[in-house]
């Protein structure tokens, strides 16, 4: 079965890839050449999870899933969040966004956070939603060179380790998109296809 994943990030193919079934094939935006850029207008992490999704299944009118997520602050009341990947403003990057995050978070001991992931999967007339959680703390300073956005800074509980300094491998085995993604996985095996 053929399932589109509504990104232009390679990162996340890559994360994802190994995590499907082999009947599955994984086209990213990429695959199917759409290039343009989708706006991230709504308010939720669900809403611009299904605005990603809507917007690729009614231009190429086939089965297909996209994915927000937030970085989401207890002591910044749940900031970033939805604008997680524009927290430092016009021309964000991800070391201008830790940057500022990390300047809000001066001399804070409250550093509890948590990543958080919806997944809409748009097949045949249906809508689906996935949500995955990771919960752990913010680094009081980077580490690590893997991964992307907030890694290098993100601690998962349990852990001692940022993401960006742990393999790949193991971040897919606890991350929110995993957790996401190992859901609309377990549902897609039982459907008849
Ligand atoms: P997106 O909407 O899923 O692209 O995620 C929004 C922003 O959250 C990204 O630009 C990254 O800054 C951050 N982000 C999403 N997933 C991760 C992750 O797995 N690790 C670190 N940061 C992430």
């Amino acid at each position: 079965m053929e399932l589109i994943f509504a990104t232009h990030n390679q990162n996340k193919v890559k994360e994802i890839r190994p995590l499907l079934p082999k009947k599955m094939i994984l086209l990213s935006l990429n695959d199917i050449d759409f290039h343009d850029t989708i706006a991230e207008t709504e308010k939720t992490i669900q809403g611009n999870s299904l605005l990603k999704a809507k917007t690729i299944q009614l231009s190429v009118n086939k089965n297909c899933f996209a994915d927000d997520t937030g970085l989401e602050v207890k002591y910044l009341d749940g900031a970033p969040g939805v604008h997680s990947a524009r927290y430092s403003g016009e021309n964000p990057s991800d070391s201008k966004n830790i940057e500022k995050l990390l300047l809000e978070m001066h001399n804070v001991e409250e550093r509890s956070a948590q990543f958080r992931t919806v997944i809409t999967l748009l097949i045949g007339n249906e809508t689906h939603f996935f949500e995955g959680i990771i919960k752990g703390k913010i680094a009081l300073a980077p580490k690590g060179t893997s991964g992307f956005g907030y890694d290098s800074v993100f601690i998962a509980d349990g852990y001692e380790k940022t993401f960006a300094e742990i393999t790949l491998e193991e971040k897919n085995k606890i991350s929110h998109r995993a957790q996401a993604f190992n859901k609309m996985i377990d549902f897609l095996k039982v459907l008849p296809f």
